[in-house]
């Protein structure tokens, strides 16, 4: 376990960040041992949104100071969209970044490979959680988490990151239909973020593509907290979708 990863239970039912839990934000990401989080299997639906928590869950993360009675969450499909959510929690819509100013009202991403990021800005007292995977990096979800909080009174330059576990460039092998939309949307750049895998293939490291375009964004490279735990070299503790699991690991955050 990377030290920057702070794990409870035995086996831990959630991972905690150290930066983030040195500024008093309560959050959590979940991993195969956190009981009541929905699956791939229970997707959420915006017709008839229900939280995808229960009972067991609410108080597992009781411990971690989330009240998931009165979480925020989406309808997730690899986009760019930001939503407030709700006062008091509930469904925030079909984005894939949610944003908060409202104390005690944790955000929830789910991942089973992409990146869910939290950011932080204690002094506006503004709080975001996005989902990002290769998709989402071609539509700019990272940058569009920043430009949110800027509406909400954020600074770039003031904001704490964290990156929760995800695919690393040791398993993330993607192919010329990626690649082609990855060219598009950062051309000039985007070959720094892949390295040779098999024949028509690379191997693509979403981890230091998204850092890389956090910092375009204002934020500070050494307050984005990348512990770099792949979800894939990890079947005991996470969850993978290329590994071929249904679970979904929750990413939550809440002001205090
Ligand atoms: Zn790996």
């Amino acid at each position: 376990m990377p030290s920057s990863l702070i794990p409870h239970g035995s086996p831990p039912a959630y991972l905690t960040f150290a930066s983030l839990a040195a500024l008093g934000l309560p959050h959590a990401t979940t991993t195969r041992h956190c009981p009541g989080v929905a699956s791939f299997a229970e997707p959420i639906s915006a017709a008839s949104p229900v939280s995808p928590f229960r009972a067991d869950a609410i108080r597992t993360l009781a411990a971690a100071g989330l009240d998931l009675r009165r979480v925020g969450y989406a309808k997730q499909i690899h986009g760019a969209e930001a939503a407030q959510a709700p006062a008091g929690g509930g469904f925030a819509g079909t984005v894939d970044v949610l944003v908060s100013v409202e104390p005690r009202t944790p955000l929830a991403i789910f991942t089973a490979d992409c990146l869910a990021i939290i950011l932080y800005d204690r002094e506006a007292r503004a709080l975001a959680a996005a989902h990002v995977g290769w998709r989402g990096m071609v539509r700019g979800a990272a940058q569009a988490a920043v430009a949110a909080l800027g509406r909400l009174g954020a600074r770039p330059e003031r904001l704490d990151a964290a990156i929760a576990p995800s695919i690393g460039p040791c398993c993330y092998e993607v192919d010329e239909p990626v690649t082609r939309e990855l060219a598009r949307a950062y051309p000039l750049r985007w070959e720094a973020w892949v390295t040779p895998g098999r024949p028509g293939r690379v191997m693509l490291d979403l981890w230091t593509a998204n850092e890389a375009l956090l910092r375009e964004a204002g934020v500070e490279p050494a307050r984005v907290e990348n512990p770099r735990l792949c979800t894939a070299c990890h079947p005991e503790l996470l969850y993978s979708y290329r590994r071929g699991n249904r679970g979904r690991l929750a990413t939550l955050a809440a002001l205090p």
